[in-house]
Parts: structure tokens; sequence; C-alpha cells
């Protein structure tokens, strides 16, 4: 697609941003402008307690120093916000009643250790959700009870036993028979708040996007966001999940990596364009490791030269020089 398309970068405002996420907004910016397209910035800030005054404006910063740019977001403004998840309530309680009016939710009062009492995995796996748990004879007028969170029940979506198939645009097709791998999700966490699952959905529905380009963490999410875009009438975006970047024990990037945030990388001289090149190379985008303006790599983008492995790298002292010698 080539007119239309609506990208967005989604960043919990929980960390700073490390290489990895700089690589995965990286191939979402050079896929959206690839595409002539536009790109929407959203603040996913639903876990209040995992958020941190501050963040936010400091990614939007690391962001805006390797070059990137965004067409909507917060402070930008747009015609789709508000931008910023805590701002946007009404938006999931509308899709809960819609949900809830077409007999896809139900409440579930049970503990986590009631729960595993029930459930069983194979070993190293987790249990999905038993159905023999789910809530049966609720009253007709049970959501008007539960619109508004009692503090003791959470609200789940039925999963009906069903494989889900989508064509991922860096992995080819997934599938994933959601039933055996999660079972019934929670929509409304007990405390009020809404699921990762919900949000995101709901907000990619309201604000037209075509594409979601996100880490390859978040694969595993997308059966059950499908069945949630089916439940909501909607069709569901394109998806890319692009390989993670993995420090050199093989381990995903985290907080405890402060050394590879963007900012200790600049505060290390390290130059924007090192970073740029190194992680399109890191991609599969060049050739070569060497130095870029993100600009320079727009025409030669392609969704097929994305590498379908995560990159691992090497220890820090190596990795800081080697991008200092690029
Ligand atoms: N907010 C999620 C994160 O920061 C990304 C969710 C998504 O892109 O769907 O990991």
């Amino acid at each position: 697609m080539l007119h239309g398309y609506r990208g967005r970068w989604a960043p919990s405002p929980t960390g700073h941003m490390h290489l990895g996420n700089a690589r995965t907004a990286i191939v979402a910016w050079l896929a959206a402008r690839s595409s002539r397209g536009k790109l929407i910035w959203r603040s996913e800030d639903l876990d209040t307690a995992r958020v941190r005054p501050g963040l936010e404006e400091a990614a939007m910063a690391d962001l805006e120093w390797l070059g990137l740019d965004w067409d909507e977001g917060p402070r930008l403004g747009g015609d789709h916000g508000p931008y910023v998840q805590s701002e946007r309530s009404r938006k999931y309680q509308e899709a809960l009643d819609s949900l809830a009016g077409s007999g896809s939710l139900y409440p579930c009062g049970l503990s986590r250790s009631q729960i595993a009492d029930v459930a069983s995995a194979p070993h190293g796996s987790t249990a999905p959700f038993p159905q023999t748990l789910r809530a049966r004879n609720i009253a007709s007028d049970w959501w008007d009870r539960h619109r508004q969170s009692d503090g003791a029940h959470a609200i789940r979506f039925k999963v009906q036993d069903e494989t889900v198939s989508f064509t991922d645009l860096v992995h080819g097709r997934c599938t994933d028979h959601v039933s055996s791998t999660c079972g019934d999700f929670v929509v409304r966490r007990r405390d009020g708040v809404m699921a990762y699952q919900l949000a995101v959905v709901v907000d990619d529905i309201a604000m037209s996007v075509t594409h979601v380009v996100r880490g390859d963490d978040i694969r595993a999410s997308t059966g059950r966001q499908i069945l949630l875009y089916k439940a909501l009438g909607a069709t569901p975006p394109a998806f890319a999940h692009v390989p993670l970047v993995l420090d050199c024990k093989r381990e995903k990037l985290s907080k405890r990596h402060e050394s590879l945030r963007l900012a200790a990388l600049r505060e290390n001289g390290v130059e924007p364009q090192q970073i740029i090149g190194y992680l399109a190379y890191s991609c599969g985008l060049t050739e070569s490791p060497r130095r870029h303006v993100i600009a320079d790599l727009v025409a030669n983008f392609n969704w097929s030269r994305i590498s379908h492995d995560p990159w691992v790298l090497p220890d820090e002292s190596r990795l800081i020089s080697g991008l200092l010698d690029l």
C-alpha cells in the first residue's frame, strides 16, 4: 500500500530507550516513510505502577537525536487523539460495552493460585486459562453490575476453539490456537486497569492504523489481538515483528542494561549516524556497517531484507569501540 499507510510507535514510558527499542523504531520509521505514510506516537502508560515521569520526553529526545520524526502524537496533536492511553478510558469502556453486549466477556473473581491449581502445562510453558473455569450461567444483567470495576473481578474474553493466522511482514505465515496457548484472557484487570491487549486494539482501530511494526517479543500477543479485532467488527492491520537485540549472553535488553541506553551511548561520544548505520546493518538493510543518516535508508527499505533472527551484541566495550570506529 503506497498511500494511506498509517504506522505507529507505541512505547510504554517505563524505561529508557536502548539499542533494541531504537532498532524497532528505526524499522517502523523507515517502513512508514518508504511508503510515504504517516507515523503516530502513542504513549502506552496504562500500567501506572511502572510508568516513570520524564521517560516519555526522554524517549522522544532520544529518537529525535537519531533523526526520527512523527506526524501525530502527544503534544503534537492530530485528528486521532488523545495519544496517551490514560486519557482514552472512554474508548476502552465503549469497546467493553460492545464486547459484553455480544456475549464475549464474563467476570472472573478467581485468584492466580485458584487458577494455577486447575491449570496444567507441559514443562517450561505457561498454562492456558482452563476452559472449565469459565463463568457459566451468568445473569443477563451482569455487565450492568460489573461495568465499573468492583475490585474483586477481572473481565475475561471468551476464546473460541479456532486457529488464528496472519502473515507477518518479517516472519511470513504465523498461526496461534489461542485457546491452547493462552485461553480466555483478561481485558480489564480487577483493579479496573484496561489490559494492554484491549487498549492496543481499540487504539489501533480508532487511529486507523494500517501497519503495526513492533518488537518480536509481542508476536505471541497478536493472535489474541486478532480475535479482539474480529469481535469488534474491525479488520486487523498488517503486522511486522522486528527480531530483538540481545546482549552478549543472549538476554533480552532491559532496564538493567544501562550502558546500552541511547543516552549512555551518546555520553560516550557515539554519534547518531554510527547508531543508525550499525542498527541498519544489524537488521539486514545495508551490506556493511557504515555511518548513515536515516534518510539515506528510505529508498532501499524493503521488508524482504529484514533479518528473521535476533541480533546478538558483542560485549559492551567491543560494542562501544566498534560504534566509535564506524
Ligand atoms: N507498549 C508496548 C511496549 O512498549 C508496545 C506495544 C505494541 O507496539 O503493540 O513494549
